[in-house]
């Protein structure tokens, strides 16, 4: 979502006649987004302000300012403690960007925009045209979170749950696809929470499936709880919806769960995946896990392992336990970190394992790959495979924005490497 609102930050300034630059040393304007998920997310904020103050120690300084989470959680702190910070702005109030700096250009008095308007942000937003022209684009629908889990800081930096209207969004991925872009992944923090004077993320999908030059569609992050059936039923029938699902699941435990106000059971997560299979059968999953968190047992981690061989991730992210400041688990005691160490390495070799055994299934099957753009080096382009899998092709001709047919014939733990098949007419997708 940080990456969408850069982006929508940049499509702002642009009015204000600020354009990007590559070359640090000649912008007059500093813009840090930032993330605020885990630990360290204000000392990377310092380190880089350093960075600019010391790029500019001979020179007028530029407007610095810190966006995202970080200027929401910690401005106040941020400005009394970092004097050559300008302004900070949070992740609901950025479309006042142009003021901010228009104040700044004319009187040296600093800023602190963090209120949640979040309605007003996306109205204004709805008047400024989205140039962004990736073949594959972020298009964001819904914000913040009512759920309030125990470790994560969401609720108190992005604010209530709130969703755009089918109206703006519609509009904005037409304005995508007139750009080129042929696959939309929609956002959310709670995305399939969506809710907009009754009209659901199933609605959403169904309208955005007439597009048609719009190939393919994704949405993310997603909460098991909110998985009801018309969404379930939208993944049997909608041919767009690509059969790769982010179903973060923190735990195998549901003892730990409860503990992290999840409000859901692992059979009750089961149960939701049980249902997508049974309406996709291609349908893969990637989730996220968080290790050692307060009161986890070697018999709890232990679960955690059971869940994550039983499903089979395709990939998934697994972090320690951060403690973050101002939530209710940031009180919790500490599983000690030699242990959390131990427990995410031993996690993360197997979720590595299932992930290279179902990479190497792949070497000679045949998958359709959206290709985003040319690769680093000569004749190679780079797409994704309908499970998101990083596709890379050897190809003479342009291959950006085609969905082709591969064969994979080799992989990294990152990448596959494959041959476009010329005619097109393959045996067997993988499924
Ligand atoms: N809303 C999504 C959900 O409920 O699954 C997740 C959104 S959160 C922004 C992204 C991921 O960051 C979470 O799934 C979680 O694994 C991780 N995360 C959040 N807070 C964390 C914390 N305090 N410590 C470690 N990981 C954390
Ligand atoms: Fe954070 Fe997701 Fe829980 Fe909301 S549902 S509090 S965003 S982890």
């Amino acid at each position: 979502m940080n990456a969408y609102d850069s982006d929508r930050i940049l499509d702002l300034i642009k009015k204000n006649n600020y354009v990007p630059t590559n070359d640090i040393k000649e912008a007059d304007c500093y813009i840090l987004n930032t993330c605020h998920i885990r630990e360290k997310a204000t000392d990377k904020v310092y380190h880089e302000v350093g960075r600019v103050k010391k790029e500019f120690r001979d020179k007028k300084k530029p407007i610095v300012l810190i966006t995202g989470c970080v200027a929401q959680a910690e401005g106040e702190v941020l400005l009394q403690k970092e004097k050559y910070i300008d302004g900070v702005i949070g992740p609901q109030s950025y479309h006042e960007i142009n003021k901010v700096i228009s104040n700044l250009e004319i009187k040296d008095e600093r800023i602190n925009e963090t209120e949640f308007e979040t309605i007003a942000k996306f109205d204004q937003l709805d008047l400024v045209h989205n140039t962004n022209d990736d073949i594959s684009s972020f298009l964001t629908i819904q914000e913040g979170c009512d759920k309030f889990c125990k470790f994560c800081v969401v609720p108190y930096t992005r604010g209530p749950e709130y969703s755009r209207s089918p109206l703006q969004i519609i509009s904005e991925a037409k304005q995508l696809v007139e750009n080129g872009c042929k696959e939309i992944i929609l956002l959310g923090q709670n995305v399939n929470a969506y809710n907009f004077k009754n009209k659901k993320l199933s609605d959403l999908l169904y309208s955005l499936s007439e597009i048609k030059d719009l190939q393919r569609i994704r949405y993310t992050t997603s909460h098991p709880k909110d998985f009801t059936e018309d969404l379930i039923e939208v993944h049997g029938k909608c041919k767009k919806l690509m059969p790769l699902l982010h179903l973060p699941v923190q735990s195998g435990s549901t003892k730990i769960l409860k503990s992290m106000n999840r409000n859901h059971t692992v059979e009750e997560y089961l149960e939701v995946i049980n249902k997508l299979k049974a309406k996709n059968p291609s349908i893969k999953f990637s989730s996220d896990f968080i290790i050692a968190y307060p009161g986890e047992t070697e018999n709890d981690f232990d679960k955690s392992l059971k869940l994550m061989k039983q499903v089979e991730y395709i990939n998934s992210y697994s972090f320690i336990f951060s403690a973050r400041p101002g939530t209710p688990a940031a009180n919790l005691g500490k599983i000690q970190l030699e242990i959390a160490k131990e427990r995410l390495s031993i996690f993360q070799k197997v979720a590595d394992k299932i992930k290279s055994n179902y990479r190497n299934g792949l070497i000679n099957s045949y998958v359709k790959v959206l290709f985003e753009n040319k690769a680093r080096s000569e004749n190679k382009y780079f797409g994704r495979d309908e499970h998101f899998n990083s596709v890379i092709v050897n190809s003479n001709e342009d291959l950006s924005g085609m969905i082709k047919t591969v064969q994979i014939n080799s992989c990294n733990h990152n990448t596959l490497f494959g041959e476009v098949v010329l005619n097109d007419k393959p045996k067997e997708y993988a499924a």
